[in-house]
């Protein structure tokens, strides 16, 4: 390959690890960000563009004469910013605002995975009341209750509780009611390039904001890899019987996917199930899958884009844990504008910006997730007590986090 320029759009974890990655891939010869955050602008130069206006975006592209552009989060897929970018004639990752649809809408995902066989819950899309509660009583409890629309996580609820299920499906316009699917989940990431698909390490991430997975949903607080107890196997089968029937019935229909095909799994006693489809990379878990990645991120993703994709990507031995230091508040309603201390990297873990902001000479929280600590090492506990030691000597008022992430 030769040297690429890349253009990163968005100014979370994710994107602060991504180009943490691509700056190291010798090839990467430039490394630009839009928006971006102060933890990535150590890294890469960042331009102040809305990350949700495709033509803002393709502008930057062609003004920075990039080889590639990378979109990090879900909501510039869902608003066309692929599409404008490859309009604009540029190498892009992320699929186009149809494709990602296997994303911003549960229903459209669940006719996909019906048409391509993929094992997943049964379901049915509701409308009405009647059609809600006829289909809550044919799954039974614990009830499985989705808004079909992007929610941003928010979107699901699972209750024993009637009335509860019911009355979410009354707050939303259209549901997919499912049946429960009970197993350990794990996430499975697979680059796709349009026609093929090559798989990233089994990955698993903390949904819960407190100890025990007790309390609210969040994006999640933490994440590992790899996953010494996954069943032998899991990722090829997975491969096979989701992600390649997934992208050929996308392809079939007209819709190639290129980018990132976020699978998440329960393993139930039937085998693995999809839960849920995301069409970008999840945050936190490509923190501590890019820490072990071998393969240089910038062929990757430029194989993907590209229709180029060849060999399995290389995981290096090892374990990498992070931890999320979330904002007081947070999920709810985050406190924001603190100032963070303690900022540093020791030889095991280092800190990844997720929701910070400069102020003068301060860097201070700016939204609910504010920092991902990622530690490493050769086994699951050193790289652990490597994020734990780290996240110590962080200071944020009122910030919290899991003291149980990977135990
Ligand atoms: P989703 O937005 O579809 O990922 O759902 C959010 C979370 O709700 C998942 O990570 C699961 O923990 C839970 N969930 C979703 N669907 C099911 C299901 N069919 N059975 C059990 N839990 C589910």
């Amino acid at each position: 390959m030769e040297r690429v320029r890349v253009l990163v759009i968005g100014s979370g974890g994710r994107e602060h690890a991504l180009c943490r990655s691509l700056k190291l891939d010798p090839q990467v010869s430039e490394l630009h960000c839009a928006p971006g955050n102060p933890g990535i602008e150590e890294v890469a130069t960042v331009h102040p563009v809305d990350p949700l206006d495709p033509g803002q975006v393709a502008e930057l592209a062609a003004r920075l004469r990039v080889d590639l552009v990378v979109v990090g989060p879900e909501a510039p897929l869902v608003a066309g910013v692929s599409d404008a970018v490859r309009e604009a004639g540029f190498a892009c990752f992320g699929p186009s605002r149809d494709a990602a649809m296997i994303e911003g809408s549960k229903a459209f995902a669940k006719e996909i995975m019906r048409a391509a066989d993929v094992p997943t819950a049964r379901a049915r899309t509701c409308e009405t009341e009647e059609e809600a509660a006829a289909a809550l009583d044919e799954f039974g409890a614990p009830y499985v209750v989705k808004e079909d629309g992007l929610a941003a996580g928010k979107g699901v609820v699972v209750t024993d509780d009637r009335d509860k299920a019911l009355a979410h499906a009354r707050a939303c316009e259209r549901v997919v009611i499912e049946e429960f699917l009970d197993g350990p989940e794990v996430s499975l990431f697979a680059l796709c390039d349009g026609s093929t698909a090559v798989p990233l390490q089994l990955a698993q991430d903390f949904k819960r904001a407190y100890d025990g997975d007790e309390g609210p949903n969040t994006g999640g607080m933490g994440a590992y890899t790899p996953l010494p107890w996954a069943p032998e196997g899991l990722t090829e089968q997975v491969m096979r019987e989701v992600v390649h029937p997934t992208i050929g019935e996308l392809a079939r229909r007209g819709l190639p996917y290129q980018g990132v095909l976020y699978v998440g799994l329960a393993l139930t006693a039937k085998g693995p199930k999809v839960v849920e489809f995301n069409a970008r990379f999840g945050d936190p878990e490509t923190q501590v899958l890019l820490d072990r990645l071998e393969t240089p991120l910038g062929g990757l993703l430029m194989a993907s884009a590209t229709g180029e994709l060849g060999l399995d990507p290389v995981f290096r031995d090892g374990a990498a844990v992070t931890v999320v230091i979330a904002a007081e508040g947070y999920p709810e309603s985050p406190v924001k504008g603190d100032v963070i201390t303690g900022l540093r990297e020791t030889a095991n873990a280092y800190v990844i910006h997720a929701g910070t902001k400069r102020a003068g000479d301060d860097i201070v929280s700016s939204g609910g997730r504010v920092l991902n600590v990622v530690g490493h090492g050769p086994d699951q506990e050193s790289a652990r007590r490597a994020a734990y030691d780290l996240v110590a000597g962080i200071g944020l008022r009122g910030s919290f986090h899991r003291t149980d992430i990977a135990r």
